[in-house]
Parts: C-alpha cells; sequence; structure tokens
C-alpha cells in the first residue's frame, strides 16, 4: 500500500541527510565500532545541515516547524545504513521537547543555540543501578540551598553518557513527596562532582556511548530546573515519554524493513540444492509473514506520527507502538538471520549487526512489559 505520510519538503530533507550520511558516516562507523564511540564533530557537521532542534524557534538558530515527519525522516536514514552509534535520535526526538518547551527565555539562550548546532550534545538519566522500570525508586537527591541545589546519586545506561554536556537528571527533591517529589534537573560538562564512568561494554551498539555518571555533592544552579516549579520532574517525564517510545518504533520498523530487503535479495542469489533458497516455499513463507506484518506495523506508527504532530498521540497508543514494533523487529531480524544461513551468524553481513543492535529495542525507553502494563491499566482493573 501506498505510503502517503511525507510530502515533498520531507522528501527533498530525506535526500540531504542521505547524502550526509553516506558522506560522513558510513565510510568511518565500522571504525567508531571499534573506538567504542562517535566524534563530536560529526554531530557538529549535522548541526551545519540542519538535522537538530526543527522545532527550536528560528531566533535561537531552529527551523520552528514542529513535524515529527523531520524525526523520522532521520531516523529512517540514519538505521538504514545501520549507523547505531549516533546518538541522534536521543538528542532530537527524546530531548528536544525538555529543552523546548520546559525552559525559560534565559535557559533557552542559553542552551538552544548549541543544542542546534550540535556543539552541545544532551542526555537524559533516569535510570540507576537499582531502579529502572520502577522510576519512583531512584535514589540521587537534589537539595535546595540558597541559589543551588546539591545534586547526589548515580545513573547508569546512560546514552551519549561519554559526549554529552548537558545531562537531564531526574532527582529527588523531596523523597517524601512521592510522584510530586520528583525533579529534573540540568547538569552541564564541567560542574565539580559531576564525573562519567566506564563507556558500558555492550553486546551491540557499539559505537554508542553508554555510560554511568556520578553526583557526588554538585553544586547545581537553580537557575538549572526544568519547568516553573520544583516537584514536577515525574509529570515532565510521562509527558514526554510517548515521543520517545514513537522515535523507537519508528526505529523498530525502519530496521525490521531495512533487513527484509536485504534479505530478499540474498534468498534470490543464494542456492542450494541448485535452486535458489527463495524458491523454497518455508521461505516465501517465511519472507511473506514477516512482509506482512511489517506493513501492518508501518501503517500503525505512520497513524501515530500525525496524532503526535496533531498533539493527539496517547500513553497507551505509544505504548502499543512501542512493545508491538519492538517485538516484531527482533521476531524480522532473528527470521532474517535464519535465511541467512551460516553466513548470518558473520559480523561482514549486516544481518548480524541488526541483530545484536536490535535487541536493546524491547529493553530501553520502557520494557515490552512495562508498556503492557501501561495498556492493561488502561482498561480500568
Ligand atoms: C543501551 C541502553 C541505553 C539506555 N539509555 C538510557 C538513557 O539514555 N537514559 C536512561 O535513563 N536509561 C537508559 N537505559 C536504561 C533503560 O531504560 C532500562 O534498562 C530499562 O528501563 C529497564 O530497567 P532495568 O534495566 O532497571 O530493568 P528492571 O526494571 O530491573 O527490569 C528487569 C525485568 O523485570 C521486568 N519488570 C520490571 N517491573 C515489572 C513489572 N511491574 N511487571 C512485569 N515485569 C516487570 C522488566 O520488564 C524486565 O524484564 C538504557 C539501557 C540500555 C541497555
Amino acid at each position: 500500500m501506498q505510503r502517503d505520510l511525507f510530502e515533498e519538503e520531507h522528501q527533498l530533507f530525506r535526500e540531504t541527510v542521505r547524502e550526509f550520511l553516506a558522506r560522513e558516516v558510513a565510510p568511518h562507523h565500522d571504525r567508531w565500532e571499534k573506538d567504542g564511540i562517535v566524534p563530536r564533530e560529526v554531530w557538529k557537521k549535522a548541526g551545519e545541515i540542519g538535522m537538530f532542534g526543527f522545532g527550536v524557534p528560528e531566533e535561537y538558530g531552529g527551523a520552528g516547524i514542529t513535524d515529527f515527519r523531520y524525526n523520522a525522516v532521520i531516523v529512517e536514514e540514519v538505521i538504514r545504513i545501520g549507523a547505531s552509534g549516533l546518538g541522534y535520535s536521543l538528542h532530537n526526538d527524546v530531548m528536544a521537547p525538555y529543552f523546548v518547551d520546559l525552559t525559560d527565555d534565559e535557559q533557552k539562550a542559553r542552551w538552544l543555540p548549541g543544542f542546534v548546532s550540535g556543539e552541545l550534545i544532551t542526555a537524559i538519566g533516569m535510570t540507576e543501578p537499582g531502579a529502572g522500570s520502577d522510576l519512583q525508586g531512584i535514589r540521587t537527591t537534589a537539595v535546595r540551598e540558597g541559589d543551588h541545589y546539591v545534586l547526589n546519586g548515580q545513573k547508569t545506561f546512560i546514552t551519549n553518557g561519554i559526549n554529552s554536556d548537558l545531562v537531564v537528571v531526574v532527582a529527588k527533591t523531596d523523597p517524601a513527596a512521592g510522584a510530586r517529589g520528583t525533579s529534573l534537573l540540568v547538569v552541564e560538562r564541567g560542574m565539580e562532582g559531576f564525573s562519567r564512568g566506564r563507556n558500558l561494554e555492550k553486546i551491540g551498539m557499539h559505537a554508542q556511548d553508554t555510560a554511568e555518571l556520578f553526583f557526588d555533592n554538585v553544586r547545581v544552579p537553580a537557575a538549572n530546573l526544568l519547568g516553573a516549579a520544583e516537584g514536577q520532574g515525574f509529570f515532565q517525564l510521562m509527558g514526554n515519554l510517548p515521543q520517545e517510545r514513537l522515535s523507537i518504533a519508528v526505529m523498530a520498523v525502519a530496521a525490521a524493513e531495512t533487513v527484509l530487503q536485504a534479505t530478499i535479495e540474498y534468498c534470490k542469489s543464494r542456492k542450494a540444492f541448485g535452486r535458489s533458497i527463495g524458491s523454497f516455499q518455508n521461505t516465501r513463507f517465511v519472507l511473506a509473514e514477516l512482509d506482512t506484518e511489517v506493513e501492518i506495523a508501518r501503517h500503525y506508527v505512520d497513524k501515530c506520527i500525525r496524532a503526535l504532530n496533531a498533539k493527539e498521540l496517547t500513553v497507551v497508543d505509544a505504548a502499543k507502538a512501542k512493545w508491538w514494533t519492538t517485538e516484531l523487529q527482533t521476531k524480522v531480524i532473528d527470521r532474517c538471520l535464519q535465511l541467512h544461513g551460516g553466513y548470518g551468524y558473520m559480523m561482514e553481513y549486516p544481518v548480524a549487526k541488526a541483530w545484536v543492535d536490535s535487541r536493546v529495542q524491547t529493553i530501553y525507553g520502557g520494557t515490552t512489559e512495562i508498556m503492557k502494563e501501561i495498556i492493561g491499566r488502561s482498561f480500568g482493573f
């Protein structure tokens, strides 16, 4: 079925992004996988061609356009070349709403120009060693002392953890107040007492820097609190999580489509028993099933993108998109790997890299089980 989500301007933007990635990313990504990190220069180069912060008002260097279809174009093109090291979607899709919607004019002037230019890389610190799914169980605290908050605690698994300049840290400003006692503070590179741990060794996404962060009596200016008042953090997070989950769903469908297409081509050329493996009924049935499911997923996700643009995407809609598409992604890639035989297990074949890169998709941004809890609770049990 025809995909009718995009207009001409998105297609033009797609060509720009594709050309940029072919020139600045694809030839280097294997090296970055070995380095465990993407160089900061490639962030600045992406900033130069306008890849960050479409929704940022023009006075701060952005395009002033709130249209998630541009975000989707970038995600799809990055996935198409398997550039899983780029933390662009975390910056653009997850962090932009925090910096655009929850900041006052003074904060906007300080942070948004760098956000757009790629000179200020962002991250979010929710997860702690003792609390991931159960966000209310976090133990990081921020105690107000005059014009500052004194921040103590630890975060883990933080995407862009090494490269980031601005980290939105979730902390308890009033531990006795439950959800109403949580706030979001922006911790900046170089603040005394803020340190980074190891660049964590993962099973996939090797070029992505994922790190632990430590806060030891960090004096964060009160001017770095996000939102008008203390205690709003939990609600601010809940407000932004649907967009984060939709971004992951866009990634999931794009990855499944990419691997499926490559596998169909492989099945045409690979021979066994004197025939192409695509001529076996089992191969055709597997590919037919996967192709059907991916296309159905694609249409639901596109509808979610339209709903997000119309400010109608609910927490439940996004939870459905997130768990269904990421579970589908891992299934599709696993079946495609099987159709590659032994070559599917070799890292020189893109399906092998896609297989390890994809595994985390059902975990971060809220696990499949938590997504089902969110949907299940909506029935009013
Ligand atoms: C590569 C990577 C990047 C990440 N990036 C970030 C980041 O940038 N910022 C950030 O803050 N975090 C990040 N995370 C953390 C991620 O969001 C958490 O790992 C995730 O939310 C799960 O939390 P957990 O690891 O503590 O697992 P747990 O919460 O300990 O869950 C373990 C298992 O128990 C299940 N479970 C838990 N509660 C329930 C329940 N109520 N009902 C049923 N089952 C349940 C889970 O589904 C899971 O299967 C990242 C993680 C990874 C691996």
